[in-house]
Formats: C-alpha cells, structure tokens, sequence
C-alpha cells in the first residue's frame, strides 16, 4: 500500500548513528522491496519509527511529497547553525524504490542539492534505478563530494531457500559500470556477505565496475555483538539468515574466517585501497 504525505522535517541528525555523517535524509518511509533477498538482512524495519509505523515490512510505502521544500529549509537552517552536512541518503529507505519513477521525490530532493548543496553526499541504494538520474548526479558530483553505493551481497542470482532479489546482480553491476563510466564515484557494497560462487571473478567483475568496494559482514556489521541480531531476526516466512546459510551447506560462510579469506582475494585482485572493510570501510569510501 503506497500512501502520501507531508513530513515535518527532511534532515535528521545523525547523533552518532552511522558515524561520520552528520544527517541521514530518507524521501519514503518503508521500503517496497523489503519482501526481496535484501528485506532478509534489513535493519532498517527494526529501526524504532519504522516498525512502529509499518508492521508489515515490504509491504507498505508512504511517499514524503515534500521531501524538496523540506531539504531546501532545513539546509538554511543548518548553514545558518554554521553545522556541516554530510548526509546518508538512505538510511531506512531505498532512495530509488520502484514508485520513485512515479513520485520523483529523490529528484526532486537532488534538484535542491544542485541549488544549495551539501558537503558530502552518499546515495545507497539497492536498485539500477539511480540511473534515472545520472545526468543530475553528475552535476551534483561537480558541486559537493558524492559518491553512489550499490548494494551487491553475492554473485549468485539465485540463492537456495531466500527469496529473489529485488533487481538482478547483473542488473547492478551493470548500473555501477554506467554510473563509474559517466565520471561518478561509485561503491559496491557486499553486505552482507551472502554465500559467493566465484569470489575471484566477483571481485574482477566489481573491480572494473565500480570505483571501490566494501566488504562486510554481519558478524561484525550488524550493530549487535557477534551478529546476535542477525541471528534472532526472523524475516517474513523464513528462517534467520545464518540458518539459511547453513541449510544451504555454506555454513563456512557463517565464520569471519571466511569472510577474511574474501577480503584477502579482493584485496589481491583489486588492490587494498579499492578494498574497504565494514563501518571503517563505509566512512573511508564515503569521504570521511
Ligand atoms: S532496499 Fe534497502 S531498505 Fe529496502 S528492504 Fe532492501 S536493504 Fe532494506
């Protein structure tokens, strides 16, 4: 169910939360592709507003109209604080949801960025739909530090026992190469590391698609100690993450064992530079 409203306010500060920003900037409330692959290891439909608001996580929208005139006045009023804005844009959301070709909201709110922009700009998304706006991203990219993030947790287009992916691997790295082409900054981010088929190939494949890659994992990433909550979440109709892993027989890929032996692979592939790894990784690629 999509439904429309006005918000209050656009720009959130951080306090802390996803450290080295200072604003996390969300255009929709809920995430229509929260029912896809990704929705299994969403944090996002934990978070307090979000659960409140939408019990049934995937399965309802709410579209901020106007998420523009908001990031218009609440830019002034943080300038005019002398506050420096380093926005997350989304935090939990997916700024390119498939109603965003309707609603244009995300557009709009870039349309602002170009009139008074921030200073750094990361746009994380899960979806080829960014590319809707590749022309205003680029001239935004002239004007503040942006980078664009594309999530890509494994190779495999089909995974045994989780459900599809919202958009194809294929289908995103594609994005990334056409993004990395037209001059922007561009990040693929495998997280979490789901099972991979070929790690070498993965890491060729994202190395001359994107300009960098982070790597993380929900044993260390997931805001919990040794990835409790990722093992207590139970999405939907299925089993928790690392029980499906190891239903799949890649309970190895269970382990940070397995997960350092990746890094190392990319990192011999794609150099150590290009390598980021976990909230480390995040803020370094993000201009931090
Ligand atoms: S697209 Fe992002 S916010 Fe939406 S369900 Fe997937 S991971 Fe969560």
């Amino acid at each position: 169910m999509v439904t429309e409203y006005e918000a209050k306010s656009i720009l959130t500060p951080t306090g802390g939360f996803l450290t080295g920003f200072s604003h996390t900037l969300n255009p929709y409330v809920g995430c229509s592709l929260g029912r896809s692959l990704c929705g299994m290891a969403c944090y996002a439909s934990e978070m307090r507003f979000a659960s409140c608001e939408m019990p049934h996580w995937g399965q309802s929208l709410k579209v901020k109209l106007n998420a523009g005139s908001l990031y218009r006045r609440d830019q002034a009023r943080a300038r005019q604080k002398g506050e420096p804005l380093s926005i997350f844009m989304s935090s939990v959301t997916d700024p390119y949801v498939p109603q965003e070709r309707r609603y244009r909201i995300t557009r709009g709110v870039l349309s602002e960025m170009l009139e008074s922009p921030p200073d750094i700009l990361v746009i994380q998304t899960h979806t080829p739909n960014v590319l809707w706006d590749v022309e205003t991203l680029y001239r935004l990219h002239k004007q503040c530090y942006l980078t664009v993030q594309i999530s890509i947790e494994t190779d495999q287009e089909t995974l045994a026992g989780f459900p599809r992916h919202a958009y194809s691997v294929s289908a995103r790295l594609a994005a990334l190469r056409e993004l990395t082409k037209a001059g922007l900054k561009t990040v693929g981010v495998v997280s979490p590391l789901l099972p991979l088929a070929e790690p070498e190939l993965f890491a060729a494949c994202l190395g001359e698609a994107a300009s960098a890659v982070i790597l993380d994992h929900y044993l260390i990433g997931d805001g919990s100690p040794n990835g409790m909550r990722t093992r207590r979440k139970k999405p939907f109709h299925y089993l928790p993450v690392p029980e499906l892993i190891a239903e799949a027989d890649c309970d190895a890929w269970n382990t940070l064992g397995k997960f350092y032996q990746v890094v190392e692979t990319f990192q011999r592939i794609l150099g150590s530079d290009r390598v980021g790894v976990s909230a480390e990784g995040f803020q370094a690629m993000a201009g931090n």
